[in-house]
């Protein structure tokens, strides 16, 4: 069987599930392990290497119609991924199929055609009744290369979604050598590392006020730690009191998760320090965005 090797761009509305599969499929230190920066437009969020195929997995900005410059960046960089791929996986949540943003996303690939699978994820929280009438649904609204149910948490039906990717990818040599596994910046996988706990604990009050900036990653030649200082950025006063917590209570829980994650994924001692700052229009400030990762040039 010949070799097949493309980008697939994952898309879909927030907690819908993408970080879970794409977790299942590659394990959790992948997005941290390589010192390269970017190479390409676009975020490789990781390469999963079979006997068979490269699979590289893109990042794909959250759609939204929103009016500020962040969100025509996200809207245009989004676009730009999902016409350089090869392959789109489409990941719905079957308990919240009608999420705002899947209007956007059908709308997009009705006008562009795009060769994509659908992903109806967390079938272990529903009937298997109730399944049957959401595939005809959306079957009936795109010409799908393949819906597949299943279960990214439980690993449920997991693989025959890498058979359809493999299946849809093109013929061709590998892009990446194989030793390598994510060109995340190790800046941007550390700050995604926080700012998921930050979403965690404060239970989603602040998700899109909140940002996270490295600003420095220190390592000593032949000691094993670490010591890394984040900034984690908020739009309002009202936000910082939410991050930090009751006498600090909050941030410290924060920090010590975040740390812990960093300490398995890094095999050494972390040493985290963080600070809240409110930056009232930070999402508007392109120097900001740029530090992010959010903006290349
Ligand atoms: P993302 O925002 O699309 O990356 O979504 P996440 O991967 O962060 O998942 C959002 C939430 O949904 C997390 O709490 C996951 O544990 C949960 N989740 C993801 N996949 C499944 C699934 O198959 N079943 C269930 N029950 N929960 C899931
Ligand atoms: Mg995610």
């Amino acid at each position: 069987m010949a070799f097949r090797s493309g980008f697939v761009a994952l898309i879909g509305a927030p907690n819908t599930g993408k970080s879970t599969l794409l977790n299942h499929y590659l394990g959790r230190k992948i997005s941290i392990i390589s010192k390269k920066p970017q190479t390409t437009r676009f975020r490789v969020l990781g390469i999963k290497h079979l006997p068979e195929a490269q699979i590289i997995f893109i990042d794909t900005p959250g759609i939204h119609e929103g009016k500020t410059h962040l969100n025509r960046l996200l809207f245009e960089t989004a676009k730009y991924a999902l016409k350089e791929a090869d392959l789109i996986l489409w990941i719905v949540d079957i308990t919240d199929p009608d999420a705002p943003e899947n209007g956007l996303i059908l709308k997009i690939l009705i006008k562009e055609t795009f060769r994509t699978l659908l992903v109806l994820n967390k079938i272990d929280l529903l009937p298997r009744e109730q399944l049957l009438p959401l595939i005809e649904k959306f079957s009936s609204l795109y010409d799908f290369s393949a819906i597949v149910p299943l279960s990214a948490l439980k690993g449920e039906n997991t693989r025959p979604l890498l058979d359809e990717i493999i299946k849809a990818l093109p013929e061709g040599p590998a892009f990446y050598p194989e030793h390598m596994l994510s060109d995340v910046p190790r800046e941007q996988a550390f700050a995604e590392i926080v700012r998921e706990k930050i979403l965690w604990f404060t239970h989603q009050e602040i998700p899109h006020a909140v940002a996270v900036m490295v600003e420095e990653i220190k390592s000593y030649p032949d000691r094993s730690f670490m010591d890394i200082s984040a900034t984690i950025l908020v739009e309002r006063s009202s936000q910082k009191a939410i991050v930090i917590g009751k006498a600090g209570q909050m941030i410290k829980k924060i920090g010590a998760n975040a740390r812990k994650e960093l300490e398995a994924a890094l095999s050494l001692q972390v040493n985290l320090r963080l600070w809240v700052k409110v930056e009232k229009n930070w999402r508007g400030n392109p120097k900001i965005l740029r530090k992010l990762g959010l903006v290349t040039e």
